[in-house]
């Protein structure tokens, strides 16, 4: 290695470690591994906390309910009778949504509705 070479070197290395304290904090292999997804907010969903022609949150692919509720829907909770028991529909739980941001309503609707298979 000449002089030239020496110095460039030594010059790269004095501002990469300049540089360093400038890079953003988050640990690259995971965020390269998993990247998160941003959820969108309720307003450009167009979340609406009713259900729309019969479509809605606990119907959608795309909904995460209470822990609990999947029982319930599917008539097998204790002593509550299912949707039609005793908690009533508009006491339900607030669920959430692999694509909206916050709590939704199983009663809730958006313009991501994907119908469950
Ligand atoms: S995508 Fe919309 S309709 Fe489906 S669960 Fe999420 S908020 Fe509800």
């Amino acid at each position: 290695m000449n002089r030239r070479q020496a110095l460039k070197k030594m010059f790269t290395t004095v501002v990469a470690g300049l540089l360093y304290p400038l890079l953003p904090k988050e640990d690259p292999i995971r965020s390269w591994a998993a990247p998160r997804p941003q959820k969108v907010d309720k307003k450009t969903a167009l979340y609406q906390s009713h259900p729309e022609d019969g479509k809605m949150c606990m119907n959608c692919r795309h909904f995460i309910p209470p822990e609990g509720m999947s029982s319930m829907m599917e008539g097998r909770g204790q002593g509550t009778g299912g949707m039609n028991g005793a908690m009533g529909m508009g006491r339900m739980m607030e669920g959430a949504c692999t694509i909206v941001a916050g709590p939704v309503s199983p009663m809730g609707y958006c313009r991501f509705y994907e119908r469950k298979s």
